[in-house]
């Protein structure tokens, strides 16, 4: 028996990290707007047909992974198992690609897929991606790569390699899947039940098998690098030296074919090896067919994913930094009825200041109190009496050093401690710019007129 107050196998809580999250989709959506990528939000969960008729019938996701059910309508609806079929429909739906090209927009929220889970292998996980609507140019290719590589960098994750292919247009494929199909039926009795099965429905898809007897037999398979038309070919070789002239490194993976049928032309993929058998970060490639065949005039289109728990994962693993999540500022302690009073509106007063105050609601003692105060890391405690609040001041003590200054509740207390935050981050600032030839920073120039 399942046990029912648990979560879902292949789910997760997020109680303590949430400010890693924060970070890494704060970086994703900041990063995607430096290459003009604008966010934008499309439902969970859509009409079942928007993911078979894009996604393709004969992928993992579409015949064993979908979470599909029937609503009170007798509607077939599915958990988006990925983004890029819901953002074309949204696309084409609202006549997005009707107006100024390219249309880049990004994304990052939860996708559902009933997977075996494992490490670094969920049923709902995070994916943040983009999707570039319109150019055909192969500067677009290089352009997502490009801001693909600016997130890891940020994040300061080294070990991520990316693998690239092209897999052409239907006009190349169709001599390499005559001989594809050739060589593998030769080769039939060493191939896996699935494979079989795609042999004749999607042949490419058998390339990428993760079954270690069809991993040997395709080694051998023919390359559809081989059979790229002219324009395909051109394609490829100036994406390829784009990516030279940005000096970002790839490496060539002739049978990287990705496992959704829309794509076409360059695909790509980043994998690390620091975070095991799942390997893949993320990936994705052009898909030019795919919002006419969605019913939207002909546009060329392109796009990525990243997997969010794997970044986080891959951060955690290689010792990359997250900034800490914000500490409490001020914690103000009352002993007794009157000083409840005062701190509730001293807390009251210091948060309209943009600053965390805390105070007592669970009536402890201010011994209590103090060690809660540190369990939460505020940097400043008061503890406020009977005699603070008759005689209206109140000493004000850092908590790191025990230092204390006596301050006047109200105004005198407001303006010090504005100030001693303003010192305290200037100095931070200070430290981390002085490793270089940085000599702090000026104070300002009070008869320095600012220019409107
Ligand atoms: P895909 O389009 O399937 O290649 O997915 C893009 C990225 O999403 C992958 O490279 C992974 O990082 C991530 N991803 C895909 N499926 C899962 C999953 N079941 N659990 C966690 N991450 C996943």
């Amino acid at each position: 028996m399942e046990k029912t107050n648990q979560a879902l196998k292949g789910t997760q809580d997020v109680l303590q990290d949430a400010y890693k999250w924060q970070y890494v989709e704060r970086l994703a959506v900041e990063t995607a707007a430096l290459y003009g990528f604008r966010e934008v939000r499309v439902p969970t969960f859509e009409y079942t047909e928007v993911f078979t008729g894009s996604v393709g019938e004969s992928s993992d996701i579409v015949q064993k992974e979908m979470y599909t059910f029937q609503d009170k309508g007798g509607r077939s609806v599915t958990l988006r198992p990925e983004f890029t079929a819901g953002v074309v429909r949204a696309m084409i739906e609202h006549g997005e690609i009707n107006g100024a090209l390219p249309r880049k927009v990004c994304y990052a929220g939860s996708c559902f897929r009933q997977e075996r889970p494992q490490k670094g292998r969920q049923r709902e996980f995070h994916q943040f991606g983009v999707e570039s609507f319109g150019p055909a140019d192969p500067a677009a290719d290089v352009e997502i790569i490009a801001l693909a590589v600016a997130f890891f960098d940020v994040l300061g994750l080294e070990d991520v390699k990316l693998k690239i292919n092209s897999i052409g247009c239907p006009e190349c494929r169709k001599e390499y899947l005559v001989r594809l199909r050739e060589y593998l039926f030769s080769h039939r009795a060493g191939l896996d039940g699935d494979s079989l099965n795609r042999l004749e429905t999607n042949p490419m898809r058998i390339l990428d098998s993760k079954v270690p007897s069809t991993i040997e037999i395709v080694a051998g398979a023919p390359k559809i690098t081989d059979f790229l038309c002219g324009d395909c070919s051109r394609h490829f070789g100036s994406v390829l030296e784009q990516l030279d002239a940005l000096e970002i490194v790839y490496e060539l993976s002739p049978l990287l074919v990705r496992g959704l049928d829309y794509y076409t032309n360059t695909v790509f993929e980043f994998v690390s090896a620091s975070i095991g058998a799942q390997d893949a970060i993320g990936g994705g490639g052009r898909y030019n067919l795919l919002v006419e065949r969605r019913g939207g005039k002909p546009t060329p289109a392109l796009g990525f994913a990243i997997g969010l728990e794997r970044v986080i994962m891959l951060m955690e693993q290689t010792g990359a930094l997250f900034p800490e999540g914000k500490k409490c500022d001020i914690y103000i302690a009352p002993i007794g009825d009157a000083a409840s009073k005062k701190a509730l509106e001293l807390t009251a007063e210091f948060r309209s200041m943009g600053f965390w105050a805390e105070t007592d609601l669970m009536n402890r003692s201010v011994k209590a109190q103090m060690k809660y105060a540190n369990k939460i890391g505020a940097e400043y405690a008061l503890v406020l009496g009977e005699r603070e609040v008759e005689e209206g001041a109140a000493s004000l003590k850092k908590m790191e050093s025990g230092e204390t200054v006596e301050l006047k509740l109200g105004s005198e207390l407001c303006e010090w401690f504005t100030q001693a935050r303003l010192m305290s981050v200037k100095k931070e600032l200070n430290d981390i710019f002085s490793g270089g030839d940085f000599d702090g920073f000026d104070e300002p120039d009070e008869d320095e007129d600012f220019q409107a």
